[in-house]
């Protein structure tokens, strides 16, 4: 077989512990080039010098996994082009309202290697008015490589402290499964491939909106009781919306993996920024934009803008009223709803 090399593209919190996962499993394995590259967007930090060389000479990314050590064979780069030479299997994981100009670049003619394959830890849609697509499929669209999906309960930090958890690959073919299982998969990351691309990426993306909503039963005061009804009623209209939206999606990814419920979970417990966010959006009074500024300091909100969507593409379906929870999250964000309408008519 020939030699895999990976490139991971987003150093992000997560793209950051993915690719240290990635770098470390990649100086253990055979078939693997001993080197990961990391695409860092460049910037001056004051007083030490380029991001990239700091990350190369520390090894850690203090910004957005402070204090933990990232192995040497992991190199930060700040050109994507360079990033993905030579590489056959490429980790996409640049929050995903900054994947169109990254994409743009990638699929200029010679930029990927021949036979080269994609993963997506995105968690977002692309809607245009009543049409919807996973980033997956986008990808596989604009770049013309297969596309894989990974999604699970997987908080960042908690991932990169070696804290055991799971996640779920979602993959087109039985290669990809094993490739992808082979670059993530470690004792205390357990990977499980299942034939669901879409059901992954897409339970990834809904469950920021019941993140949110659950952030607002806390914002609100409410206890255990109220955020473990809006848990049910969020899944089954994550797993709904995907069977209408998306037939070939099987609803056991909802169900019985760790991309579904585990990741729903994880998500609206504590630590999940959309929920954080969320609980402060309704303590505060201020906006999100505000509050993602203040309180992630340059970490992303993901729920927000995809509330949004999706609302927009129900309405274009004229499938709101299927859907009251997802509706009722957008209109109490952006149309200044009384939040305690989030519970009428569930
Ligand atoms: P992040 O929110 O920690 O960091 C933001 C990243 O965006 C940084 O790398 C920053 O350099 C980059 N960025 C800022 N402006 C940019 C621009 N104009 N163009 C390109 N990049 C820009 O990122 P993250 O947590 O790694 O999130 C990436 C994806 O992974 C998201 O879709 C997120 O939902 C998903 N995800 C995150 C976690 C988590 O715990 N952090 C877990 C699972 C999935
Ligand atoms: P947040 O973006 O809300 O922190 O969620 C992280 C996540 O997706 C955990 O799997």
């Amino acid at each position: 077989l020939p030699i895999q090399k990976i490139a991971v593209v987003g150093s992000g919190s997560w793209g950051t512990a993915l690719a240290r996962i990635a770098a470390l499993n990649a100086a253990e394995k055979k078939g693997f080039d001993h080197e990961v590259r990391l695409w860092v967007r460049e910037r001056e930090i004051p007083g030490q010098g380029l991001l990239t060389d700091v990350i190369n000479s520390t090894h850690m990314n203090h910004r957005y996994l402070p204090d933990v050590p990232l192995p040497h064979n992991l190199v930060a780069v700040s050109d994507l082009v360079n990033v993905v030479k030579n590489a056959t299997l490429i980790v996409l994981v640049v929050p995903h309202q900054f994947l169109t100009p990254v994409l743009d670049e990638l699929s200029k003619p010679g930029v990927l290697a021949v036979g080269a394959r994609a993963i997506s830890a995105i968690k977002g849609v692309e809607v245009a008015g009543d049409q919807i697509h996973t980033f997956p499929w986008l990808i596989e669209q604009k770049l013309g490589i297969p596309c894989s999906a990974l999604g699970g309960a997987n908080i960042a930090m908690e991932v990169a402290q070696s804290e055991f958890c799971e996640t779920t690959i979602g993959v087109p073919s039985k290669d990809d499964a094993a490739l992808w299982h082979a670059v993530f998969d470690s004792p205390m990351f357990r990977v499980h491939p299942i034939e669901d691309v879409s059901g992954v990426s897409l339970s990834g993306a809904l469950k920021n909106v019941v993140a949110l909503a659950a952030g607002f039963v806390d914002g609100m005061g409410y206890g255990g009781n109220t955020k473990a009804a809006i848990l049910r009623i969020g899944l089954l209209e994550m797993a709904a919306f995907t069977k209408e939206f998306f037939p070939s999606s099987s609803s056991l990814t909802f169900s019985h993996h760790s991309a579904g419920v585990a990741d729903l979970i994880t998500s609206i417990i504590l630590r999940g920024r959309n929920r954080k966010c969320a609980e402060a959006f309704i303590k505060t009074g201020k906006t999100f934009a505000q509050l993602e500024h203040e309180l992630l300091k340059g970490q992303k909100l993901q729920g927000v803008a995809t509330a949004e969507e999706t609302y927009q593409f129900l309405l274009a379906r004229e499938r709101t009223e299927g859907y009251p929870l997802f509706t009722k999250v957008y209109k109490i964000s952006f149309e200044g709803m009384d939040p305690k309408s989030l519970f009428d008519d569930l």
